[in-house]
């Protein structure tokens, strides 16, 4: 490893492997060997590493200007957020910059939400999220985490929030009170091992919150924008929640991009002065982000994870009971237990590494594969067979 790696805080236990380039679905180490990147990013990477039309974007940008802060308009500010909006399908869109931030965005709405169109008393909105969740690291976002390892020694926590099993919709319904303002949900929960809900759940779970008048916020920020094999996760049910929260590969992998994403009967609560960020929406983020608003709207790379996620997600069931326990896919994005007998995901990530292929253990014996929507059938291929190998040595 690097020297300066010594330097670096401990708050990641990265795989041994130093990137110096990379294009398209492939990284370079320093010392000029090649690997297949199977994580993208944690998916901020959908379009793949330098994808030529962000890059221009980007460059176009940075030589004409880069930060206004919100006190001014940009000329791509406002481009931005109506070609988001439009691919949504909403009326408003509010830039940040990191995912968390994102939903912290949208915590803020569905509380405010809450007291001045619900009618909430003040100070006891409550929200619901789900068990096994994973929506960033600032303090209120782990005070509703259920993994230890987010949440340990970081309180006191942020109160007004309540788990219900994720896919369970009685367990739902019973915990909804007059004081839910929202139900907080990953429409696949990536981090938790691309854990899908049962059919029907995400639809259900809209007409339930229709009902019932709380929010239907959709973390989409690592499931939307392609990877699930549709625009958004929530598509593929037919289902239009009242609020997304959208970053990762909003930034096209250049810039951190996030958005909350709903119509003006719910963002409309926010007034001048009661939300903001030095960063969100600068002119670059901007640019980038309208740039990949592009790539989305002509539907090549929702089809491409659609075709190669079949791909993928048939060469992985032929390992089920051969070192695979369980696979779960939604469009180029699958989650694969290992047979914790045989190695840890650590020690398959560890061995994929050897093989040329980057990918990342998640919960224990859980290995997530998720290459950029660029990716070929060979490399997915590639993938495939390296996991063959180590799987069956
Ligand atoms: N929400 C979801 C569903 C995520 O997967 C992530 C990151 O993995 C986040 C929020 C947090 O995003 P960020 O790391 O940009 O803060």
């Amino acid at each position: 490893m690097s020297v300066a790696e010594d330097w670096v805080a401990g708050n990641y236990s990265p795989l041994p492997v130093v990137i110096a380039h990379a294009e398209g679905a492939w990284v370079t180490d320093v010392e000029g060997r090649r690997y297949l990147d199977a994580l993208a990013g944690y998916s901020a990477l959908n379009f793949g590493h330098l994808h030529p039309r962000l890059v221009a974007a980007a460059a176009a940008q940075l030589d004409r200007l880069t930060l206004t802060s919100r006190a001014f308009h940009s000329d791509q500010l406002g481009p931005f957020c109506r070609d988001l909006a439009t691919l949504a399908g909403k009326d408003l869109v509010l830039p940040m910059n990191t995912g968390a931030e994102g939903v912290e965005t949208a915590i803020k709405l569905a509380r405010r939400w809450g007291y001045e169109v619900k009618g909430v008393p003040d100070g006891r909105a409550r929200i619901i999220a789900m068990a096994g969740n994973f929506h960033g690291r600032t303090t209120t976002i782990i005070s509703f985490s259920d993994d230890p390892v987010a949440r340990e020694h970081y309180g006191p926590y942020t109160p007004g929030f309540d788990l219900v099993p994720f896919g369970d919709l009685a367990a739902l319904e019973a915990a909804i009170t007059d004081e839910t303002v929202a139900v907080l949900l990953e429409p696949v929960q990536g981090e938790g091992g691309v854990i899908i809900p049962p059919q029907g759940w995400l639809r259900d779970v809209r007409e339930l919150t229709r009902r019932r008048n709380v929010l239907m916020v959709a973390d989409e920020i690592q499931s939307g924008l392609g990877r699930a094999g549709a625009t958004f996760a929530c598509d593929l049910e037919g289902v239009v929640p009242d609020v997304y929260v959208l970053g990762k590969a909003l930034g096209g992998g250049i810039v951190p991009v996030s958005a909350v994403v709903a119509d003006r009967d719910v963002m409309g609560v926010f007034t001048p002065g009661s939300h903001g960020s030095t960063f969100g929406g600068n002119p670059l983020a901007a640019a980038v982000g309208r740039a990949v608003v592009a790539l989305l709207a002509t539907g090549e790379y929702q089809e491409r994870a659609r075709r190669l996620g079949a791909q993928l997600e048939s060469g992985l069931r032929e390992l089920l009971g051969h070192g695979v326990e369980a696979v779960r896919c939604r469009g180029l994005w699958a989650g694969i237990d290992i047979d914790p007998a045989l190695m840890s995901g650590r020690e398959a990530s560890y061995r994929l590494l050897g093989r040329g292929v980057l990918v990342k253990d998640t919960h224990g014996s859980t290995i997530r594969i998720a290459p950029p929507l660029v990716v070929e059938e060979a490399e997915i291929e590639i993938i495939l067979q390296a996991l063959q190998a180590v799987l069956r040595p």
